[in-house]
């Protein structure tokens, strides 16, 4: 009996069999093996409690984090498809304007500029790719070239790092902003995030940590990080983080400068640590890493006054001092935002290292009345088709006699906040008549003219 050689309490292996034998009390013994087993099983269910803490999370998130995440079958049954690339094919400069301009009505400047520049951006996005696959093997040219006019030779330019062009989009309120770069995500197929840059506060006020950008973007991406290295994120209001004076001596506002500050390295890339259910961090929490070299950031703002810090600079004798203008117009205004520096910029109150980050400046312009008429009426989800298309589903036709299209355009401009009163001009005029049509009979078609939208007289009913 005393004989019996010492083992393993788990497995039953004998000391020679294994490594290590480790003691514990009333003679039980584990070896090395099942130690690491037991590490394992450990690590798998703190997993699934993490996921069970924090629901939405997913295994992608916790891969991040550093957790050893066990295939599931679902996955493996995806592992046997093909592995498709983050980004595929980048469409032409003149593929991208087409596809926007079946959704942002004008703003031609802001089409065209943007269209090159998401171009240029997930071209950089694959050239990446491309010198990263120079490293295994060959001539460094990408095995499939889906985009290539341009490889690398040993003598051309391939060592010459692209550098990003995020863009700054400067323009009136309800001219199209968030619309341009919600589109562009959508003709991109990547993920896309919204967020206020008012929201914004330095690492250690109370607010949203900037990180919490990036979070936004990874739920979009449904948890895929990947995904989401290459999405496009709007950051609305980026004017109202400037800082508030020129003067900074005594009067200094530091918060805005602050978040400028702290969007600079996010904006430039790099790698971020975003807490993965938002909120602010805190010690000891799991972090998800996300790199943002590859993430497209797009900043909107109203930057109302710059143009009279640009027609100070070009002299604009139609502002200030012995004018016989009154003020700018919007054309006036328009042509002025033209001709932005980045020292106006500077001026406004956004700082140097900010505006070095935003390389493409471009602008929407303000809407006119034909403008509005057209948004009315001609994008693929114009807000004229989905009523009409409302109307079909309950039997009826829906006309708006031109005139009303005008006299919704005409209120919509009197309320200074671009396309974005046509809708509920729209509703209010239809809401009357959509609430009766469900419960009435032989109504074969609803007429909206001008009188209704003055709220003169109801819609006419065409029996
Ligand atoms: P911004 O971001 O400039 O304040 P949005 O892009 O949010 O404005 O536009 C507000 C609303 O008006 C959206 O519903 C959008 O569809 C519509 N809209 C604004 N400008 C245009 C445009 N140029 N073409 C089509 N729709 C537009």
């Amino acid at each position: 009996m005393t004989d019996d050689p010492i083992r393993c309490s788990f497995c039953g292996k004998e000391q020679g069999q294994v490594r290590k034998l480790v003691k514990g009390p009333n003679n039980t013994f584990i070896c090395d093996e099942c130690v690491a087993a037991c590490v394992d099983i450990l690590e798998e269910s703190l997993a699934s409690d993490y996921i069970a803490a924090n629901p939405g999370i997913t295994p992608e998130m916790l891969a991040s984090m550093g957790y050893e995440v066990e295939p599931d079958d679902d996955a493996d049954a995806e592992s046997d498809a093909p592995v498709t690339p983050v980004i595929n094919r980048v469409p032409t400069p003149h593929e991208i304007y087409d596809e926007l301009s079946q959704y942002v009505m004008g703003q031609e400047d802001a089409k065209r500029a943007m269209s090159v520049a998401v171009y240029n951006h997930y071209r950089r996005v694959i050239e990446g790719g491309a010198a990263e696959g120079a490293h295994d093997e060959s001539d460094g040219r990408r095995a499939a070239a889906p985009l290539g006019k341009h490889s690398a030779s040993p003598d051309d330019l391939g060592d010459v790092e692209l550098a990003k062009s995020n863009i700054l989009l400067l323009g009136p309120t309800g001219t199209g902003k968030t619309l341009l770069a919600q589109t562009l995500a959508r003709i991109l197929e990547v993920p896309f995030a919204i967020a206020d840059a008012t929201a914004l506060t330095e690492a250690g006020y109370v607010g949203e940590d900037v990180e919490n950008i990036l979070l936004k973007l990874i739920t979009a991406a449904d948890g895929d990080i990947e995904r989401a290295q290459v999405g496009i994120i709007y950051i609305d209001e980026i004017d109202k983080i400037a800082r508030k004076a020129e003067n900074l001596s005594i009067t200094r506002d530091v918060s805005g400068e602050g978040v400028q500050q702290a969007l600079l390295k996010i904006l430039e890339g790099t790698v971020a640590s975003v807490p993965p259910q938002g909120g602010r961090k805190h010690p000891q929490q799991e972090l998800l890493q996300i790199d943002t070299t590859n993430i497209l950031f797009i900043c909107g703002g109203a930057f109302v006054g710059l143009d009279k810090i640009i027609a100070d600079r070009v002299g604009n004798k139609g502002v200030g001092f012995n004018s016989e203008i009154a003020g700018p117009t919007s054309t006036d205004e328009n042509d002025l935002l033209r001709q932005v520096l980045p020292q106006d910029l500077n001026a406004f109150g956004m700082i140097p290292e900010f505006i070095g980050r935003t390389p493409v400046i471009t602008r929407t312009q303000a809407l006119d009345e034909d403008d509005l008429v057209r948004i009315l009426t001609e994008p693929r989800n114009a807000i004229a088709k989905q009523y009409r298309r409302m109307f079909q589903l309950e039997g009826a036709e829906l006309e708006f006699e031109p005139e009303a299209l005008h006299e919704i355009a005409k209120l919509a401009l009197a309320r200074k906040t671009g396309a974005r009163g046509l809708r509920s001009i729209c509703e209010d005029v239809l809401q009357q008549t959509m609430f009766d049509l469900p419960s009435e009979e032989g109504v074969a078609k609803v007429v909206v003219t001008a009188a209704a939208v003055r709220g003169e007289e109801q819609p006419r009913r065409v029996a």
